[in-house]
């Protein structure tokens, strides 16, 4: 992380404060039609459900990974596996240049991202379009996603406007409308002339060896059958076991993701064209990345982030991510999964920072369609953040103080009889540790009494 998250925060919220605004209103009206549709279903046995199925695939995975590989083999698709970002990075470069590759349009996939895959695509020569119009947008304004599922819901449409102004040379004032049929206009041109498709995958069967993308806008299955190649970029955590289960996943992704009972497209691609068909690629690749996954694996109280179906509702109910959007947090992955995943597949180190942009208020794992328990996991991290050593000798002195204060009950009554003493006291921004949090909010008004006196009055009154 360049900056760390609460510089970033800080400085984000000072020079762009129309930001929290827009995000907020994307958020929270994403959370709004999660909250309908699961209201529409039984959602908590779906989610029961959903969570167990992916509980035994991690852990089976190496059985899954075998026989995703041997029925893709079969369908005609060509298997590769990536250890890390450099892995994904060369085999992708070699299939450029095995299928002399001048152009490539894309369908949208945070592991593109992480692997920057469009970066390497720019060295290697070759012309690179994002084809979801969110990811098309923030292309132009040569910036990262900044939502799992809403890569630019950081932008107004005054932002958008005067992007698409200078870009593409539309009017100021354009209509929605008018700003979605100029990026039209170059994408169509792209899919048609582009070498190769690039892909993520929502899900890979691994009985039937069948890759599964869900999208709205209909770029994808453009992506995947207009170009002569494929190439699928998927996350080995990605499988399912069976066919049968994708009914409930496909409409708890969709249903988690913005309130829809499923996206308005889902292809099931099971190979590269057949003789006797008109459309599709020619060759289909899938590679399949771990970058970091084994380590999450691995690790007994994060395995469970690996389940993450990417439908972003931790993020809309995350009210600290609400406050910011994704680009504080300096990652690919921001918000409570981010916080989760990003120390086990980057760096441990991480998490002394962004372990802390989290209230603790759970509305993670309330929402979450596969039950990751965030908060536990999040906790976890600042653990051994603390552990570590990371917070200082300060942080580690106080709550080796607070803990004799509280198992002492002569201790405690007498801090909190002092403490009532300093009223107004704990707005200090000055104030260690809870400097930061102070400085927002307003100071604590401790009541008169305490709760053991008005325990024994009530008591006495009985
Ligand atoms: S952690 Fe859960 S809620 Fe968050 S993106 Fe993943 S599946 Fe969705």
């Amino acid at each position: 992380m360049a900056k760390g998250y609460k510089a970033a925060a800080r400085e984000m919220l000072a020079s762009q404060p129309e930001v929290r605004a827009s995000v907020t209103k994307a958020t929270l009206h994403f959370h709004a039609n999660r909250e309908r549709a699961y209201g529409e279903v039984d959602a908590e046995s779906w989610r029961d459900w959903a969570a167990t199925v992916k509980r035994h695939l991690l852990s089976r995975l190496d059985h899954y990974l075998l026989l995703a590989e041997e029925k893709l083999s079969g369908n005609g698709v060509e298997v590769h596996w990536a250890e890390n970002a450099a892995d994904a990075q060369q085999i992708l470069s070699r299939l450029v240049k095995r299928h002399d590759v001048k152009k490539v349009v894309k369908g949208k996939s945070m592991l593109s991202e992480e692997l920057e895959v469009n970066s390497l695509l720019q060295r290697l020569g070759v012309e690179v379009f994002e084809t979801d119009l969110g990811e098309y947008i923030i292309q132009l304004a040569e910036e990262p996603p900044s939502h799992i599922v809403g890569p630019a819901i950081h932008k107004s449409l005054d932002d958008i406007r005067a992007l698409f102004a200078k870009r593409l040379g539309t009017a100021r004032d354009a209509s929605p409308e008018e700003l979605a049929a100029a990026a039209r206009r170059v994408l169509r041109e792209a899919f048609l002339s582009a070498d190769m498709g690039i892909s993520g995958g929502n899900f890979v069967v691994a009985e039937s060896g069948t890759l599964v993308l869900v999208e709205n806008e209909g770029n994808i299955r453009l992506t995947t059958s207009a170009p002569r190649v494929h190439v699928a970029l998927v996350g080995i955590e990605k499988l399912l076991p069976r066919t049968r289960d994708l009914e409930v996943f496909l409409q708890l992704l969709a249903r988690a993701a913005t309130g829809q009972k499923l996206g308005i497209f889902t292809s099931l691609i099971s190979g590269p064209r057949r003789p006797d068909e008109s459309d599709g690629p020619e060759v289909m690749h899938v590679i399949f990345v771990d970058n970091g996954r084994s380590s999450v694996l691995a690790d007994d109280e994060m395995q469970e982030a690996l389940s993450c179906i990417r439908c972003g509702a931790c993020l809309n109910a995350c009210p600290v991510y609400r406050q910011t959007g994704g680009h504080a947090y300096g990652q690919v992955y921001s918000g409570p999964i981010g916080i989760v995943l990003t120390p086990g597949l980057k760096d441990p180190a991480l998490a002394a920072e962004l372990g802390y942009a989290c209230s603790l208020c759970t509305a993670c794992a309330d929402v979450c369609p596969v039950r990751i328990p965030l908060p536990k996991q999040i906790l976890a991290w600042r653990r051994r953040a603390a552990e570590s050593g990371a917070g200082g000798p300060l942080e580690k002195w106080l709550f080796d103080g607070y803990a004799n204060i509280v198992s002492k009950p002569r201790f405690y009554r007498m801090s909190a009889k002092m403490l009532r003493a300093f009223k107004g006291l704990t707005s200090a921004p000055w104030l260690p540790v809870i400097g930061a949090w102070a400085s927002g909010h307003g100071g604590l008004e401790p009541s008169p009494k305490s709760f053991h006196q008005i325990w024994e009055e009530e008591l006495a009154n009985e």
